[in-house]
């Protein structure tokens, strides 16, 4: 294929060796000749935005594995982008989407439905006492945008018109749209918006290698710094971990942020899109730090599947709008609601919480393994559960290796080891989300995979680095 755009990644096949363990298979040049069509055509018909990924042509996915047409398999270390907790193509999910669409329910807007009773009451009772609502969208930037819209409402009633500011975190993802993205703490990615609403701010993240103070200190000295009074504030919204830099926030820190919104009357709004239903190795990820918020939003891992999204939070929160006003076409889609709860039936029966702990051991003793092979430019490893950054840099330095961490990810995928483009400050890090289904031998097996890629980029790279190769 000659496919003249402009993706990171090769598009037109390339010559690999191939491939054969028990998790990965590859057979054929790489993206395989009997997809080049079809990567023409996307490249042809949708916006380059689109062209970010390894150009793979995702056929059949099935537990931990995802094939393309011309039968090679990948392990999968994506889960997509933490969407596929319970496993690729789950026997009990499609199972349940059939029925319901066999019924046939396909859609039923607001109206109420069974599937959607019984969906927002699992949801509550998986959650905290205090959350006890909950609110079915369809994106995690909907539900997003639905936590701003009702923080902002919740400041206005109870501190008046200036209770209004929004403070999120330098670095964070909260979704594309318009509010979403300027709760984000990504500059580069609000440009577009020209005139921003000047009451979100943000705030050092308390996880960034960069920030000298990592204390609670450091958020109310950016906030003065900001000129914004604490009962300007109607919420703090939060990752629990980063999309980007997947670590745990310093446990004493959240426990002062949840004191210090408590004491002035803000809301706390945890944005666990990322990692609910176990990908931390805890249910939700905030259990890690002991605190509760006002309201949260869920997304992605909730169906392992369709799109759903979700806001849960306290009801005197939630209650703000009178009947009719806050709603969305496909709340409580049916497929998708079935999906969802098929999915936390197998999460929860399969222990796949407890899985993503115990394995994630596993996977950080192999990551620090591949940390401590390549000293020089792997700068360090993040993360907790299943979910986990390893930090590319140039030699010996902060600068994030965002041209190697692509190379790598590329040879990965060459390697029949599927990773999505890589992530965070820079671009320089890859990040590692597998199925919570997987196996200590699937993750040793991936390990050496990423080993063999990061040596033998180094190499074709000359990088100075390759020199300490083991
Ligand atoms: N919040 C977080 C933490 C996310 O990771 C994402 C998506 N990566 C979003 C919000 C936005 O979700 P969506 O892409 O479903 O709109």
């Amino acid at each position: 294929m000659s496919v003249d755009v402009p993706s990171p990644f090769h598009m037109t096949p390339q010559r690999v060796p191939p491939v054969k363990t028990q998790f990965r298979v590859i057979q054929t040049d790489i993206p395989a000749p009997q997809t080049v069509e079809t990567l023409r055509t996307l490249a042809e018909r949708e916006p380059q935005s689109m062209l970010g990924q390894p150009p793979i042509v995702w056929h059949r996915a099935e537990g931990i594995q995802v094939f393309d047409v011309a039968g090679n398999k990948w392990l999968d270390w994506s889960s997509g982008v933490l969407v596929a907790s319970a496993g690729h193509g789950r026997r009990e999910i499609i199972d349940a989407i059939i029925e319901e669409a066999r019924r046939p329910l396909l859609h039923n807007y607001v109206f109420p439905s069974a599937p959607r009773a019984h969906l927002v009451d699992r949801l509550v009772s998986l959650a905290p006492a205090k959350l006890d609502t909950a609110y079915l969208l369809t994106t995690g930037s909907e539900a997003v945008e639905c936590a701003i819209k009702l923080a902002r409402t919740w400041g206005h009633r109870t501190g008046g018109p200036h209770k209004n500011k929004i403070v999120s975190f330098e670095h964070a993802f909260h979704g594309r749209t318009l509010g979403a993205q300027q709760a984000g703490g990504i500059p580069s990615l609000k440009e577009w918006i020209v005139t921003r609403d000047p009451d979100f701010h943000q705030v050092p993240s308390p996880v960034d290698p960069r920030t000298p103070d990592h204390t609670f200190q450091a958020f109310e000295t950016a906030l003065d710094a900001q000129s914004v009074h604490p009962d300007e504030v109607a919420a703090v919204i939060t990752e629990t971990i980063q999309g980007s830099n997947p670590a745990l926030y310093p446990i004493d820190y959240v426990h002062d942020l949840g004191r210090w919104c408590e004491h002035h009357g803000v809301l706390l709004v945890f944005d666990e899109i990322q990692a609910a239903f176990g990908r931390t190795g805890r249910r939700f990820g905030f259990e890690h730090y002991g605190v509760v918020p006002d309201l949260m939003t869920l997304g992605k891992a909730v169906t392992s599947s369709l799109p759903l999204a979700a806001v849960l939070g306290r009801s005197d929160v939630m209650n703000q709008f009178p009947p009719g006003s806050m709603t969305s076409t496909h709340t409580g889609s049916p497929l998708a609601v079935v999906a969802a709860l098929a999915n936390i039936d197998i999460i929860e029966r399969e222990r796949l919480t407890e899985n993503a702990e115990r394995m994630g051991q596993v996977l950080r003793t192999e990551l620090e393994a591949i940390r401590q092979r390549f000293p020089h430019v792997v700068a360090g490893v993040a993360g907790v559960g299943l979910v986990y950054g390893i930090h590319l840099v140039q030699n010996d330095s902060l600068e994030p290796a965002h041209d190697l961490a692509f190379r790598v990810v590329e040879k990965a995928i060459q390697k029949g080891l599927m990773l999505f483009a890589p992530v965070g400050y820079g671009g320089g890090t890859i990040k590692i989300c597998p199925p919570l289904i997987i196996t200590a031998e699937a993750i040793r097996d991936g390990a050496s995979a990423l080993s063999e890629a990061l040596a033998e980029t180094l190499v074709e790279t000359e990088t100075p680095a390759a020199a300490a190769v083991s």
